[in-house]
């Protein structure tokens, strides 16, 4: 099966549009990425509270050092995810990517061409999967290594399981919304243009 179309085939019609740049789209986006950190951050911390012989403190260089780390983790983060992304998108397709960053999200996309839903769905949830298999494990190492790494290793946890909503929510359209394996999507980053064959595929 073909992953891509470069051309958008006859008896498509424009299904959905969204923008993450636009200004309802991503503030709502990242509420709802808020949200899931709050949720992440608070389901993480029970094991800080139910354990009573974890000491927390930790020397001032040492903690300046951890979250100086910390902060360079969030940065490279960002970009191992978009990378992801367009390690699967490239695999895919063999086409050019574009990567950029708006007020709203980063953002990586395959802007020529017109990709397959499943091929669109293996490159959306690529970082999810990745980064959730790696971050998990490091957040239990960091639990039993000191609770001030555990926190730290929890916040970006919950910012990539948050930052993923975007893709979580367009994978969530493809999986019950957009369900015929014929449908395409031209992803130009911040933007997805949903293109049906089916009328009734709409609503
Ligand atoms: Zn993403």
């Amino acid at each position: 099966m073909k992953n891509y179309e470069k051309e958008l085939p006859g008896g498509y019609t424009l299904n959905y549009h969204i923008n993450a740049k636009d200004k309802k789209t991503g503030l709502v986006m990242n509420l709802w990425a808020f949200a899931i950190m709050l949720v992440v951050g608070a389901v993480g911390a029970i094991p800080l509270f139910v354990d009573k012989t974890l000491d927390f403190t930790l020397s001032t260089p040492v903690l300046l050092i951890s979250y100086v780390v910390f902060m360079l983790s969030m940065v490279v983060y960002i970009v191992l995810h978009e990378l992801v992304h367009g390690a699967a998108y490239k695999l895919l397709t063999r086409e050019k990517l574009t990567f950029g960053m708006s007020w709203s999200c980063a953002f990586c996309g395959v802007p020529n061409i017109y990709v397959y839903r499943r091929a669109a769905i293996i490159a959306l949830v690529a970082p999810l999967i990745t980064f959730t298999l790696v971050l998990v494990p490091v957040s239990v190492l960091m639990y039993f290594a000191h609770p001030v790494y555990y926190i730290l290793s929890l916040v970006l946890l919950g910012m990539h399981l948050g930052g993923c909503v975007g893709d979580g929510y367009m994978t969530y359209l493809f999986l019950r919304v957009f369900k015929s394996k014929t449908t395409l999507v031209r992803d130009t980053g911040p933007e997805q243009y949903i293109y049906t064959k089916e009328v009734s595929d709409s609503e």
